[in-house]
C-alpha cells in the first residue's frame, strides 16, 4: 500500500451488475488466427454505493427493444442471447432509477447506452456524465449514418441532460474518472479505492479481456475505429496500474464477469484475487 492508498479513508461498495450476454466472432474482441471461433460476452454496469455521493451507476447495457431498435448488421454481428434490464438488476438491489443519484457513461455504444433513457426526468438523468469528444462523435455519427454502433435514441433523449468531460475528475474519496483514447476519443474509465481492498481500474471497452491486456493484441474488428489508440492506452493502464497496484476489470470479459459473479458479485480483492485469500 503506498500513501495514496493511505490517504482513502471512506468505505464503500462496488457491485457487479449482469445484464445479459452478446455472441461475436472472437476476432472481433482479440485478433487471432482463428477467424470462425466465436465467444461469447457479458453486458454489465457497475452499481456503486458510496456515502458522500449516494448510488452510482456506471453503463446501463443493451436496450429493452433491441430486436427493433439495433441496426442489422448490430444484430447480426452481436446478436444479444441473453438480454437482463438495467431495471431488473437494480430491483436486485432494491433500487429505482429514482434512487440514482449519479450516471457515468464509460462512452455511448449500444451495449453501454441502451437503457440511458430509463434515467429520463430523474436526479441523474439530469447530469449524465460522458466524454465530450465521445459524445460529439456519437452525434456526428447518426447524423452522418456513419456507423451502426450509436444509436440515436439510445442517447438523445427528453429528459437527459449531460455534463461532458474534458478531463479527469475526483468524484469522492476513493473514486476518480480517468480519461481514455482507445474505443473512444473519450472513454471514461473509473478509478475505484476501498481501503483495505486492492485499487480497481475500470476500463470499460479500452480493453475488452484479459487475453487482449496480458498479449497486448487489439480487437480486430472491421471497424478501425475500435482498436484506435489501443496501444497506447495500454500503456497507460499498465503504468497506472503498476503505480497504484490495481486490478482491472475489463469491458467483455466472460470469464471474469463468471469469477465475480460466483463470488457475490461484489468487486472486491477477495472476488478478483481468491488465490490470495485463504
Ligand atoms: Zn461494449
Amino acid at each position: 500500500m503506498n500513501d495514496y492508498h493511505e490517504s482513502i479513508t471512506t468505505s464503500f461498495t462496488c457491485k457487479l451488475l449482469y445484464l445479459g450476454a452478446m455472441e461475436c466472432a472472437k476476432y472481433r474482441m482479440v485478433r487471432t488466427d482463428a477467424l470462425s471461433a466465436r465467444i461469447r460476452i457479458p453486458v454489465t454496469a457497475l452499481l456503486i454505493h458510496h456515502p458522500a455521493i449516494g448510488y452510482i451507476v456506471y453503463d446501463t447495457g443493451n436496450c429493452e427493444n433491441w430486436q427493433e431498435e439495433l441496426f442489422e448488421d448490430t444484430r447480426k454481428n452481436f446478436p444479444i442471447v441473453e438480454y437482463k434490464s438495467l431495471q431488473d438488476a437494480l430491483a436486485e438491489e432494491g433500487l429505482s432509477p429514482q434512487d440514482i443519484d449519479l450516471l457515468i457513461m464509460s462512452h455511448l455504444h449500444f451495449d453501454h447506452a441502451g437503457s440511458i433513457r430509463i434515467f429520463a426526468g430523474t436526479k441523474a438523468g439530469s447530469h449524465v456524465l460522458v466524454g465530450r469528444k465521445e459524445y460529439e462523435r456519437a452525434c456526428r455519427v447518426v447524423e452522418e449514418g456513419s456507423g451502426t454502433a450509436y444509436v440515436a435514441e439510445h442517447f438523445l433523449v427528453d429528459g437527459i441532460r449531460y455534463e461532458f468531460l474534458d478531463e479527469d475528475r475526483v468524484l469522492g474519496d476513493g473514486l476518480k474518472i480517468f480519461l481514455q483514447s482507445s474505443h473512444s476519443p473519450a472513454m471514461l474509465g473509473l478509478e475505484i479505492c476501498i481501503p483495505g481492498e486492492r485499487p480497481l481500474l475500470c476500463v470499460s471497452d479500452s480493453v475488452y479481456t484479459q487475453e487482449n491486456y496480458d498479449t497486448g493484441q487489439p480487437p480486430a474488428s472491421p471497424n478501425a475505429a475500435n482498436a484506435e489508440g489501443f496501444t497506447e492506452n495500454l500503456v497507460m493502464l499498465k503504468k497506472r496500474q503498476d503505480e497504484i497496484g490495481a486490478d482491472i476489470l475489463f469491458g467483455h470479459d466472460m470469464a471474469q464477469v463468471e469469477d465475480i459473479l460466483r463470488r457475490s458479485g461484489m468487486c472486491t480483492e477477495a472476488n478478483l484475487n481468491p488465490e490470495q485469500t485463504p
